[in-house]
């Protein structure tokens, strides 16, 4: 009999999977990554930390969160049945916080005294700060002056939750910078503290870790979706920024008959800097210590990216997602401002959900998959609530009227 191949391993012991990831770091931070490897290995046998994450998930996080049918969605739109793992119930109201608690719960372990990250749209800042409260930890928040301009109230939200905001006012002031503000921090003071990636990006071990942190989302999900319909979805899917909350859905479904879709932000369109598609429009480079699919300029440094989501604007993408792709295993798929805000609405409005606009872009894929299938069912990774995204909303689709 012919092995059939087996997905969802790796990386190996460099950090690559295939040939993307790996660790491209300066010569200081050799010694500070290669004990959060040493550590991470350690916990993860660990019974004492495991247990430890599990009853966090289950008292403070709320978790299992539910899989629900969403029927009216499905019966108005034609076609398979729509189901939505319920990531936006979450303490703090998305995927994020699985991540954060395991990386605060190793901090605790390893002995540190600090969180340092950076923050774009203050998404990460706000679930970090909030396991750095959980735990006693300080926590640093790297952030551009026009972010912080832009998202007030999760500045709020990171200062209440006790963290420090450090405002980045160097370059364009934005994310890029603020990821580098954060490693300058790190690099000073990694004897008591610990950098804390926002995705399954970054140098080796993060994209494993994220991973692991958030694979809970698929085994739940595969459990209860069985439960409910005593089968396998036909399909499922969820959007991909960095890809933390894809990877936590997908992994747990990489050796079943399952297609699975990974969507990416098309926004304006496909001119450079109107869209933020990483796997379609990218290719091979190096960004933040690791290698991956690129939205690059011609000298290799990140190009300009946009979509309405801010959470999903990042020109690198994670490096299994890459391997993913290349092997064929998941396809990856875009979906335009125009098609998020139209799914945005609808879910609102047929089941009383308020997605993040994140979200609403694996929503927007579902939906024409749903039709394309005419029967069956698609798995959708809801990440996130809208909550968040009520001043963009108002401010430029209006109340849906
Ligand atoms: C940050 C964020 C994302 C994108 O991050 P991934 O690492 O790709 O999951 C998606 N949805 C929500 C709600 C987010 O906050």
């Amino acid at each position: 009999m012919i092995a059939k191949p087996v997905h969802g391993q790796g990386p190996d012991e460099k950090g690559y999977f295939g040939k993307y990831g790996g660790m491209y770091l300066p010569p200081q931070l050799e010694k500070p990554f290669a004990e959060i490897i040493e550590a991470y290995h350690r916990i993860a046998n660990d019974s004492a930390f495991i247990a430890e994450l599990r009853s966090i998930r289950k008292t403070f996080q709320g978790r299992p969160t539910p899989v629900y049918h969403a029927r009216t969605l499905s019966l108005k739109n034609g076609g398979a049945h729509i189901y939505l793992k319920r990531e936006d119930l979450n303490h703090t109201g998305a995927h994020k916080i699985n991540h954060c608690m395991g990386e605060g719960l190793l901090a605790k372990f390893m002995g540190k005294k600090k969180l340092i990250a950076e923050t774009g749209a203050g998404q990460h800042g706000v679930a970090l700060a909030t396991a750095a409260a959980y735990f006693g930890l300080e926590c640093e928040i790297h952030m551009g002056d026009v972010d912080i301009a832009k998202q007030a109230p999760n500045v709020t939200r990171m200062k209440l939750l006790g963290a420090k905001v450090v405002p980045v006012s160097f370059g364009l002031r934005t994310l890029k910078e603020a990821v580098d503000s954060a490693f300058m921090a790190y690099l000073a003071d990694y004897e008591n503290s610990i950098y804390c990636i926002g995705s399954v990006v970054g140098p080796h071990p993060f994209p494993l870790m994220v991973r692991d942190f958030q694979k809970v989302v698929g085994i739940e999900a595969r459990e209860q979706f069985l439960e409910m319909t005593g089968q396998l979805p036909e399909a499922i899917c969820a959007c991909v920024g960095g890809g933390s909350n894809a990877m936590g859905l997908f992994t747990a479904f990489l050796n079943d008959p399952v297609a699975i879709y990974g969507v990416e932000p098309l926004g304006k369109g496909t001119a450079v800097g109107d869209h933020a598609a990483t796997m379609s429009y990218g290719r091979e480079g190096i960004i933040h210590g690791f290698k991956c699919y690129l939205l690059q300029n011609d000298d290799g440094s990140p190009a300009p990216v946009y979509s309405c989501a801010s959470g999903l604007d990042y020109p690198g993408v994670g490096p299994e997602h890459c391997h993913l792709k290349d092997s064929g295993r998941v396809q990856y798929v875009t979906c335009s401002d125009d098609q998020c805000k139209d799914a945005f609405f609808k879910l609102c409005r047929s089941e009383g959900i308020i997605p993040a606009i994140e979200s609403a872009h694996a929503v927007a894929y579902a939906l024409e998959k749903a039709r394309e299938m005419k029967k069956g069912s698609i798995l959708v990774n809801l990440s996130g609530r809208g909550d968040k995204d009520m001043d963009y909303v108002v401010e430029n689709w209006g109340i849906g009227e």
